[in-house]
């Protein structure tokens, strides 16, 4: 008796595990009745076909893993008048997908890689050194990205970031350079992938490097190769899918000619979900879709240690998200979500020793201005006009919320009061600043002693240590100037999400997408 129950137990057990590679398929079997139209039917026992997404959206944070999402959520959570009590906690739509998985981003120099070889083992499935873009690592053979098979297989396709249209991640979809920093090789490769539409940030060495003879300008070429290029956002607006190819900058611009911070974008200014929605107007047609859409300013903002303008840029991305999101609810069985990250920067964390441990996150609420723009706009000033430290801390007052110990009476905020220990940090931190910076020898050798590096990276040191302080006194702390190896999460949602969880390697993000779309 024992025994005979024991048995179908047992093999419904086997069964069971035997059908966890196809898990997925058990749980969708009411709609698994082989390939149709439009269905999504995504993973079948060996031999079937999966069907494949007509419309693909590829959502990159670059520099975003889950310390960025982490932090831009905790910040939500308590901008409701919550420091101290949590009673909601706020999540960013993508971190309610359905599937999630999580991808290893060592490359095949780092294990703290940058965007160049990340996003090619995104976009082409190998690993490659650091700076390297669809090449192997001897430099002498190139890979085909998804986008471009994609191309060849009847999608349109969308290349939107935030950053310059050939900075490395956009680049990794369409170019095959030793160098990522071949910026107007790169540029050429835009013109010739024949995509359908860029948008973002202006492209970076638009007439080649200005030390040799001046190159044709990589914006008259495109145009003389078809492409509808707009710079203003009056003509971006009125573009429609009958314009065919087009090349979107955005019409104002930041540092590097990249996109605004999304905490220095004006309102009317258009953000990078605006840049999606005009994508789909652009590209949407019966054959599909496959846009790639770049949080570029993310791994940016980490750089610089800038805590509010990360978690702005990151909320950003979930915004563009969305406008993906609400085009999946209209075509359900025929749209796949990722989002992703290509590697960490900055060493983010919350919990700081400084605060004892506890979060201030509401005080992010007092910077205003990016630490890029605060730079541009008003450390310069200061430099040039020798601007005396306590008028340089009224700006900071009034950007940062950092206060000076004698206004602690009327502070708003008396968690930004700053004590002793840290105006003393700034003041020595603007000293050197005026002096300009840290400067050369005569053979261009970095006069930046080794504590000094530590302290500021190669940022200006009035301006990180204001944006540290104010890190710092929300309960956030960043422990590195540059990318570290945490790895990517990736989050999934539509057809084919299910191929997305677990644990696995970056390239196999590329293989999972491959796979799913029937590219060898
Ligand atoms: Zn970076």
């Amino acid at each position: 008796m024992k025994r005979t129950r024991i048995l179908p137990i047992l093999l419904a057990a086997i069964l069971l595990i035997a059908a966890i590679p196809f898990g997925i398929a058990a749980a969708t079997s009411d709609t698994a009745q082989g390939p149709r139209t439009g269905s999504n039917v995504a993973i079948r026992s060996e031999g079937e076909t999966m069907t494949a997404p007509k419309y693909v959206f590829l959502f990159i944070g670059d520099g975003m893993t889950y310390p960025q999402f982490q932090t831009a959520s905790a910040y939500l959570s308590i901008n409701a008048d919550k420091d101290t009590i949590l009673t909601t906690s706020e999540m960013l739509n993508f971190m309610k997908f359905p599937v999630s998985g999580s991808a290893t981003t060592y490359d095949s120099t780092s294990f703290c890689p940058d965007s160049a070889s990340t996003a090619t083992s995104i976009a082409s499935g190998h690993k490659t050194y650091s700076g390297v873009l669809n090449m192997n690592e001897a430099k002498n053979k190139t890979y085909t990205t998804i986008a471009e098979s994609l191309k060849a297989a009847g999608y349109k396709i969308g290349i939107i970031s935030s950053v310059n249209l050939n900075h490395a991640t956009p680049a990794a979809f369409y170019a095959h350079q030793a160098s990522r920093n071949n910026y107007y090789e790169i540029g050429l490769e835009l013109i010739a992938s024949n995509f359908d539409y860029f948008a973002g940030g202006a492209l970076l060495k638009p007439t080649g490097d200005k030390s040799e003879d001046v190159q044709p300008d990589l914006y008259d070429l495109a145009t003389a190769g078809g492409y509808k290029v707009v710079k203003t956002q009056a003509e971006a607006q009125a573009l429609t899918a009958d314009a065919g190819k087009a090349i979107v900058i955005a019409e104002d611009l930041a540092d590097s000619n990249s996109m605004n911070y999304e905490i220095d974008r004006a309102d009317t200014a258009w953000a990078l979900k605006d840049y999606v929605q005009q994508g789909i107007t652009m590209l949407n047609n019966d054959k599909g879709f496959f846009m790639m859409v770049e949080g570029g300013k993310i791994d940016w903002a980490c750089h610089a240690n800038d805590a509010g303008s990360t978690i702005h840029d990151t909320i950003a991305l979930a915004d563009a998200v969305q406008v993906a999101i609400d085009f999946a609810s209209e075509h359900p069985d025929e749209t796949l979500i990722l989002v992703t990250g290509d590697h960490e920067t900055g060493g983010l964390s919350i919990g700081y020793a400084g605060t004892n441990y506890n979060t201030y996150l509401k005080n992010i609420n007092y910077q205003t201005i990016s630490y890029a723009k605060y730079d541009a706009d008003y450390v310069a000033k200061y430099v040039e006009n020798k601007t005396p430290f306590a008028d340089a801390m009224k700006d900071v007052a009034a950007l940062f919320g950092l206060v000076m110990p004698a206004q602690a009476d009327t502070a708003a905020n008396k968690t930004l009061v700053l004590t002793d220990y840290e105006v003393a940090e700034l003041k020595k931190a603007y000293d050197i600043t005026l002096k300009g910076g840290f400067g050369t020898d005569a053979n261009g050798k970095s006069l930046q002693t080794a504590e000094e590096y530590i302290q500021y990276g190669t940022y200006t040191p009035f301006s990180v240590t204001v944006t540290h302080l104010l890190n710092n006194k929300s309960g956030i702390n960043f422990s590195s100037y540059s990318h570290t190896g945490l790895p990517a999460a990736v989050y999934a949602s539509g057809v084919g999400q299910e191929l997305f969880v677990g644990g696995y390697d970056n390239t196999d993000i590329y293989n999972k997408m491959a796979q799913l779309l029937g590219i060898q």
